[in-house]
């Protein structure tokens, strides 16, 4: 039911994130919305923005200052802890985000989390951007914090491909891996929330394009259930690709809100979740944000909006040259309700 008065953008994200009353629909991502357009707008380049607190800071307002989104979100990559547990990482420049370069653990009981863990520079980064941003926008606007979860730390530090077929040969192994790194999303995130994040982003990507519905219940469930309730606050989860045949067994996982991808249509979302979990997302991001229209995003935005997705915006971390039209459509079309 849509309220009588207008709200701050911060209150409005956080109750479309929990399913509360808003009074238009909250626009806003759990990912990077970063471009090239908005790094020359906020003078703050990546990838000095990935290891700068304040340069991240600035990029990431951004998503606010510029785009007219309701959240701000200064963790532009995936790569944050990987580098600080010991991963070569190649930062990339402005127009290629980072990737990493070596997985250097082959065992579960190498997983090890440095003393020093929150001063590494990249993590160190992250915390400094949220500071600032909670000084500077805490009041008025939402700060999203993220961090990886044990899935995805388990593809950097281990490798994608061995970590899959562990899935399949050494189920053991691969939950040795997942309670071991899950103690890294709890140290990072608390430290986000410490630092004045409001809602924690939690990506870990078993994707339907990789894996199949049971890998995510039998494996990443139970790790999930735990991570939201030490974490405590409000929480996102995101995973991109096809995530339909494993939305019912999310909605028992403890997050508020499901970042969901545009492989999976909004209204067989919102059929699935049935209320039971807030939805974020899902205008594409190669077809229509990058390659697309403002018309195009307007009207993908559009569609969420009458399907019932809570949270509107880009289904993942955006294109870093996706044109800036484009990423304003969507605040455009959910200010017109
Ligand atoms: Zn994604």
């Amino acid at each position: 039911m849509p309220t009588t008065y207008a709200m701050t953008p911060k209150r409005r994200f956080l109750s479309g994130i929990l399913g509360g009353r808003v009074d238009r629909p909250p626009v806003g991502s759990a990912t990077s919305v970063a471009t090239v357009e908005q790094m020359q707008i906020a003078g703050a380049f990546l990838p000095d923005a990935h290891l700068d607190g304040e340069k991240m800071a600035r990029l990431a307002a951004a998503a606010h200052d510029v785009l007219g989104y309701d959240a701000i979100m200064p963790y532009f990559s995936v790569q944050a802890e990987a580098a600080a547990l010991g991963c070569e990482v190649d930062w990339g420049d402005a127009e290629n985000m980072p990737v990493e370069r070596s997985h250097p653990w082959q065992d579960p009981e190498q997983v090890h989390i440095p003393d020093d863990f929150l001063e590494k520079p990249s993590i160190r980064a992250v915390l400094d951007a949220i500071r600032i941003l909670r000084g500077r926008y805490g009041y008025h606007v939402a700060i999203v914090g993220k961090t990886m979860g044990p899935w995805t730390l388990s593809y950097h530090m281990h490798g994608v491909q061995d970590f899959l077929l562990e899935t399949i040969a050494d189920p053991p192994r691969v939950r040795g891996f997942l309670d071991r790194l899950k103690e890294v999303t709890v140290r990072f995130g608390l430290a986000q929330i410490a630092a004045g994040a409001d809602v924690l982003c939690i990506a870990d990507h078993a994707t339907g394009d990789l894996v199949g519905p049971w890998t995510y219940r039998d494996f990443l469930l139970p790790c999930h259930q735990e991570l939201t309730q030490r974490l405590g606050c409000p929480t996102v989860l995101h995973i991109c690709g096809n995530t339909l045949d494993r939305l019912a067994d999310i909605c028992r996982s403890g997050f508020d809100c499901f970042h969901f991808d545009s492989k999976v249509d909004a209204r067989d979302a919102v059929r699935a979740v049935d209320g039971r979990i807030s939805l974020m997302g899902n205008v594409n991001n190669p077809e229509v944000l990058l390659h697309g229209t403002p018309e195009r995003a307007a009207e993908q935005a559009r569609q969420a909006i009458v399907a019932g997705v809570q949270v509107i915006g880009p289904e993942c971390a955006v294109p870093l040259c996706t044109p800036l039209e484009n990423l304003r459509a969507i605040s455009r079309a959910a200010a017109e309700g």
